[in-house]
């Protein structure tokens, strides 16, 4: 399997040079050049599998000759045995007709944990075959940081750094980036917001002299193999509710598009999906592009589900790339004209996006509302991120296909809003409930390139 760019002028990779490398050099994506196929009988034949048995027959096609089959099995499982629940991702009923998927029994108590530790597992493989060391940074609106850090943490062949909004992320996101003590995991505050370090990631990526120095390795949701990772529960969701014989819609609460775009796989590779629903909270410029074709930044309002407070969301253009007939110089033209605010999707390219996708915007009041009513009637205490996708998913679902929310965080990660619409202050689960007592590390930051740059070559170990 080849990777190619989704603007048309990097060199096309194998799998694990696109995993290793993250952002294309044309400033690109790396998407595969076509799409594997599971048959009706290969989607049946996934009944009553483990989530890491289905996890090795989605991804083996698109993984290819990058790793052994018994290596790749021996990886997944190992990726999936610090997670505090035997399913994996277990499906729960809210509702006739309406299920919650909970992705949030990993580690860092997000649905980040799910590519996050997986990639980990497979860069410490491909690195210690090869040899070599990374350096990754990493942006993050919270939960990105932590997965990353939690599933890269004492590792040999990896340096980390992790740039985060400075008193814009949770308390309990900060400690969980604050607190591990492996000495190659640096989590840095950025005076700024989230599109700050995500911009600042991205400046890094495009100087090649730095880039090519450090060995810059990029984590971000933009790696095809995260996406990848996430297109496993789709899967396994959809099977449990009787595909291929039975179509199911899926919900999900969308920032960077990384999510939602592996529920798209999933749907290109034959997995029977009726509709693909992004749901955002008040920063929803998906949702503004998707109902009038203009694809235009805002400014970043923070809000109570702050890891979709995002206004440029990098795995759209993947979309995009498809959208508009896989043509790499149209996109590239559009992200031209995005540095200067915005584009208009052309009418063939937004005809085909909402083939595919629908969308819904919910606001503050309405989350808090959800979060209030779910735990009344739905006995589920909801994330409020969880919680914006609910709301849409009540709203847009029709009554004969099955709809499946995605739940992307535990309601402990953001205890203030769940107590807020509720009353109730919900409990880190056992295994992390010693969080407030551990001591933090971190270190400020401006919203710098060189000084970034100059503090991450002091840093690193090689
Ligand atoms: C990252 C995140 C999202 C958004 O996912 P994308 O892949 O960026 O669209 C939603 N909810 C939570 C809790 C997250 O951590």
């Amino acid at each position: 399997m080849r990777y190619i760019s989704t603007r048309g002028a990097a060199p096309d990779l194998g799998f694990a040079e696109a995993m290793l490398t993250g952002l294309a050099r044309d400033g690109g994506l790396y998407v595969p050049a076509e799409i594997p196929q599971m048959s009706t009988g290969d989607i049946r034949a996934l009944h009553g599998l483990s989530y890491e048995e289905t996890a090795f027959r989605v991804m083996r096609p698109f993984v290819n000759d990058a790793f052994a089959d018994d290596v790749f099995a021996d990886l997944i499982a190992k990726a999936y045995a610090g997670f505090g629940h035997d399913a994996r991702a277990p499906l729960v009923q809210l509702a006739p007709g309406h299920f919650l998927l909970e992705l949030f029994h990993g580690p860092t108590l997000a649905f980040k944990d799910f590519a996050m530790q997986l990639i980990g597992q497979l860069f410490e493989h491909e690195l210690s075959r090869r040899g070599e060391q990374v350096t990754i940074v990493g942006a993050t609106s919270g939960d990105t940081g932590s997965a990353a850090i939690e599933a890269f943490a004492g590792l040999d062949s990896v340096d980390v750094f992790i740039l985060y909004p400075h008193g814009r992320v949770s308390e309990v996101q900060r400690r969980q980036m604050t607190t591990p003590q492996a000495a190659n995991i640096h989590a840095l505050a950025i005076d700024g917001h989230f599109d700050d370090a995500q911009a600042r990631l991205k400046d890094m990526f495009n100087h090649f002299e730095f880039r090519d120095r450090v060995r810059l390795a990029g984590v971000n949701s933009i790696n095809w193999a995260r996406v990848l990772a996430q297109v496993v529960y789709y899967f396994t969701s959809a099977v449990s509710l009787g595909a291929p014989d039975r179509a199911v819609s899926f919900t999900v609460p969308t920032g960077n598009f990384g999510d939602i775009f592996a529920g798209y796989i999933a749907k290109r590779m034959g997995l029977p999906i009726d509709r693909l629903i992004v749901a955002t909270n008040q920063n929803d410029i998906l949702h503004r592009c998707l109902t009038s074709g203009a694809y235009e930044k805002g400014e970043v309002v923070p809000s109570i589900s702050p890891s979709m407070d995002i206004q440029v969301s990098s795995n759209f253009e993947r979309a995009l790339f498809d959208a508009y007939g896989r043509d790499g110089k149209a996109v590239a033209q559009l992200m031209d004209e995005l540095k200067a605010g915005g584009f208009a999707v052309s009418q063939g390219a937004l005809q085909a996006l909402r083939e595919d996708f629908g969308s819904g915007r919910v606001s503050e009041d309405e989350t808090l509302a959800t979060i209030r009513q779910a735990n009344e009637t739905m006995g589920e205490l909801l994330c409020p991120h969880s919680a914006v996708g609910v709301k849409v998913a009540e709203d847009q679902r029709d009554p004969t296909t099955p709809m499946i929310t995605l739940a992307t965080a535990h309601p402990a990660k953001f205890p203030d809003a769940v107590e807020r619409a509720t009353g109730i202050r919900p409990p880190l689960p056992n295994r992390m409930a010693d969080l407030y007592d551990r001591p933090e590390r971190l270190t400020r930051v401006p919203n710098d390139l060189a000084a970034l740059e100059t503090l991450i070559e002091e840093r690193r170990r090689t």
